[in-house]
């Protein structure tokens, strides 16, 4: 294209004004959505920010890439934890010393598991925790990797849950863990409930409540499949993050969501549309199926909004 540079590999970026491209790229960075194997430019009169993840918005553009760190080994990010692939304690030393953001790497021991989907882990370098405090969009976590399900990767997708809302809503949070959905969709809800069956992850939820000042999530510690008996008023939307088992929850969810309301339901899939059948046991409303984000090679994570009909 005349007058364009070429800079490099094609990627995802969001083009922002040059005066709003700082605020923007350390929203960015706090949200894990700014990929930092690239370099941001400037085009014309803009900035482009590169990302890791979907962001409404975003558009193709070149970038160079920052050059690699070698010695560095790979591993994801979690507030002040490294977690590595490798059991590898020279590797986490490096990579504790290259960030000042940093306090301990961890490797795990186990794969995601039981029913409170946790994880065990070796501590590699820095200090001996699993804890630590997460930012997504301007809101605080505190997190125990070891104690109570956290994944950043989904701070995307409850900010498009969040601007699908109406304000004054009330939702339901069935798996709510430490309240990532619970506490963002609250900027809008006039109520959320969040249940959790795990003591730990209800008792980080309670913390997580204050911590961002919120006063309109009520926590609860209880099985989702229990939740009808409880005499809660239909909600208007109703939030399903247990992918490998949130399926057989539907009825429950469906029985507790008003007719027009949205359910949301996560699933693991490896065919477009493998819950729709037993989505259509439960409702004919009108159904969207997206892929949130990739599992494992030919796995994907699937988000079905289900808009309820009597
Ligand atoms: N929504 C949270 C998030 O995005 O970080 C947590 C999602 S995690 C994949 C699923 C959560 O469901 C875990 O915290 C687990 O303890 C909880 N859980 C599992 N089975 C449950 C059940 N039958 N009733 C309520 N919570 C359950």
């Amino acid at each position: 294209m005349a007058g364009v540079e070429s800079v490099g590999e094609e990627h995802w970026c969001l083009v922002v004004p040059k005066q709003e491209a700082e605020e923007r790229r350390r929203r960015l960075l706090e949200a894990g959505l700014l990929d930092r194997r690239y370099r941001p430019r400037q085009e014309g009169d803009t900035v482009l920010l590169p990302l890791t993840d979907g962001v409404p918005g975003a558009v193709l553009r070149e970038f160079e890439a920052v050059p690699e760190r070698p010695d560095l080994p790979r591993h994801e990010i979690v507030g002040g934890i490294a977690i590595m692939q490798e059991n590898d304690p020279a590797g986490a030393g490096r990579l504790l010393a290259s960030r000042p953001s940093l306090h301990t790497v961890l490797f795990p021991e186990t794969p995601v598991e039981g029913e409170y989907r946790t994880r065990r882990f070796a501590v590699l370098a820095g200090v001996p925790t699993t804890r630590t405090r997460v930012t997504e969009y301007g809101l605080r976590f505190d997190v125990d990797l070891s104690h109570a399900y956290f994944s950043a990767r989904l701070s995307t997708e409850r900010q498009r849950v969040l601007a699908a809302m109406e304000e004054g809503e009330r939702v339901l949070d069935m798996f709510a863990g430490v309240g990532p959905f619970a506490v963002t969709l609250a900027r809008k809800a006039d109520l959320v409930v969040a249940a959790d069956l795990n003591p730990a992850a209800v008792h980080l939820l309670v913390e997580n409540i204050t911590l961002n000042r919120v006063n309109n999530v009520v926590p609860v510690l209880a099985d989702a499949g229990h939740l009808p008996r409880y005499g809660f008023r239909p909600f208007d939307r109703v939030i399903m993050n247990l992918p490998l088992a949130a399926p057989r929850f539907l009825p429950e969810a469906a029985a507790l969501c008003r007719d027009g309301g949205t359910i949301h339901l996560y699933a693991l899939e490896e065919q477009d549309w493998e819950y729709l059948s037993l989505i259509r046991e439960v409702t004919w409303g009108e159904v969207i199926e997206r892929r949130v984000r990739t599992y494992s090679p030919g796995k994907w994570h699937a988000v079905y909004d289900i808009t309820l009909e009597g």
